[in-house]
């Protein structure tokens, strides 16, 4: 006998510690983005997709890749940095929440969710949250440069430009992120 508890008591413990962690401990994050999926497969065919060509490739050999969530995020990463230079925007603080979800269904259930508008995506960044939706089925690295040149434009002026100057930016930032 001894006094120290009982390892069920040491379990308990910590199973009430764990359920307290505050909401998002567990998400992964890098130095541009905060990513969430709900399944591990869904991220896999999102990474099997995202093929982002040779140059951008070699800026990854600098970066720790172990797991599948670690090469998802220094892509993109890659993706956010590459997209600054072709736009010569660099925001203060530039960070994203990329939710990735399995189909364009899923992005479309999202988009009429959130605004009550039916509209057939494939991505979308929603400027009030800061955060890019897009379909891991129909993933392409353009696709997500697409968006990721709406997030910096957004998140570079203090004042939102029009639209259609929007839009040009991000089609900007699709056409030239493999240059
Ligand atoms: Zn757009």
């Amino acid at each position: 006998m001894n006094n120290s508890p009982a390892p069920h008591i040491i379990l308990a413990l910590l199973w009430v510690f764990l359920q307290y962690q505050p909401a998002g401990a567990g998400e992964p994050k890098s130095r541009y983005v905060t990513l969430r999926y709900d399944d591990k497969r869904v991220l896999r065919e999102f990474n099997d997709k995202l093929i982002i060509g040779r140059k951008l490739s070699a800026m990854m050999r600098t970066k720790n890749v172990e797991t599948v969530e670690d090469e998802v995020l220094a892509k993109v990463d890659i993706i956010m940095e590459k997209v600054q230079v072709v736009l010569d925007m660099f925001p203060d603080k530039l960070h994203i929440t990329l939710v990735v979800l399995p189909d364009a269904g899923d992005v479309a259930d999202m988009y009429k969710k959130k605004y009550g508008k039916k509209q057939k995506n494939i991505a979308y960044y929603s400027l009030s949250e800061n955060t890019i939706y897009i379909s891991a089925d129909d993933t392409r690295l353009r696709v997500l440069a697409h968006e990721v040149g709406h997030a910096v434009a957004d998140q570079y002026f203090e004042v939102r430009p029009p639209y259609k100057i929007h839009e040009l930016m991000a089609q900007f930032a699709e056409r030239h992120v493999t240059d």
